[in-house]
């Protein structure tokens, strides 16, 4: 069933491509993203080709008021939302001892906070509606951690306790809420990292590889569909086997 698709983070990397892979199928998207209002427009550009309705939206999703205004705009505008990607998130890495308070707090009000904004307001659409797909962007950190990366991978963590948690109050109603957990995916947040941190993480894929975020987009659009009816609360490792 075509559906509104509200896809967080997606002016660039992988939410761009979800935005992409959802509009492809048919479903009418809204780009999410914090300041490159220019850049999320060109993805709106790229989904209308597609004969679905787009549209791009600044909105920091750590605001819960923000959230809440703009989930009343898109629901005005579009209708109410099918889908949600919480894909939003940051890193600001650094080793534990020399942490500042500043970056465990950015990352987890965006990563974590911010998917809790707008899995209660979209929760509750969907609630009424008796209809949902959620999809959660977690990552491999939040499952086997990485030094450098408490922030995040507590972050990533958490959000797993948020998909099962919700998964469970939400299934009576026909709601399913799922994770993916992308390994190392070649966008903007990993081309930040030095040349030696990439090597030796590649050294560790079964694959040999990097994925592109047009393979998680493909994940995220199968959990989105009608075939994923019977998937909920599940976090399903994307990274080209480097966990085994
Ligand atoms: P990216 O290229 O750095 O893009 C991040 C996106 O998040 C941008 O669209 C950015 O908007 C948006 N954003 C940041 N803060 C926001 C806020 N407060 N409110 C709304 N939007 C905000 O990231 P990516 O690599 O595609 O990652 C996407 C997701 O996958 C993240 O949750 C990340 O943790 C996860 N992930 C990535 C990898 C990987 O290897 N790349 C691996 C595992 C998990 P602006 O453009 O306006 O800044």
């Amino acid at each position: 069933m075509m559906a509104v698709a509200v896809i967080t983070g997606a002016s660039r990397g992988i939410g761009a491509a979800v935005a992409e892979k959802l509009a492809h199928e048919g479903h009418d998207v809204v780009i999410n993203c914090a300041a490159s209002v220019e850049k999320a427009e060109a993805v709106a550009e790229k989904c209308r080709a597609y004969g679905v309705r787009a549209v791009a939206k600044a909105w920091d999703v750590a605001d819960f008021a923000a959230c809440d205004r703009a989930l009343k705009e898109i629901k005005e505008e579009l209708g109410v939302v099918g889908i949600l990607v919480n894909n939003a998130g940051i890193t600001r890495d650094g080793l534990l001892v020399r942490m500042s308070e500043e970056q465990f707090d950015d990352v987890i009000r965006i990563n974590l906070k911010g998917a809790f904004n707008m899995l209660r307001l979209c929760g509750a659409m969907m609630l009424r509606a008796k209809a949902g797909r959620i999809v959660n962007i977690s990552s491999v950190s939040g499952i086997a951690g990485n030094a450098g990366q408490v922030n995040y991978a507590a972050s990533k963590a958490g959000l797993i306790g948020m998909t099962k948690s919700a998964a469970k109050e939400l299934g009576s109603r026909g709601i399913t809420v799922n994770a993916v957990a992308p390994g190392f995916i070649e966008t903007d947040m990993t081309d930040a990292l030095p040349e030696e941190v990439r090597e030796g993480a590649k050294k560790q894929i079964a694959l040999g590889r990097f994925g592109k975020p047009e393979e998680i987009a493909n994940v995220v659009a199968f959990l989105a569909s009608d075939a994923a009816a019977y998937v909920t609360g599940q976090v399903i490792v994307t990274d080209g086997g480097m966990g085994i």
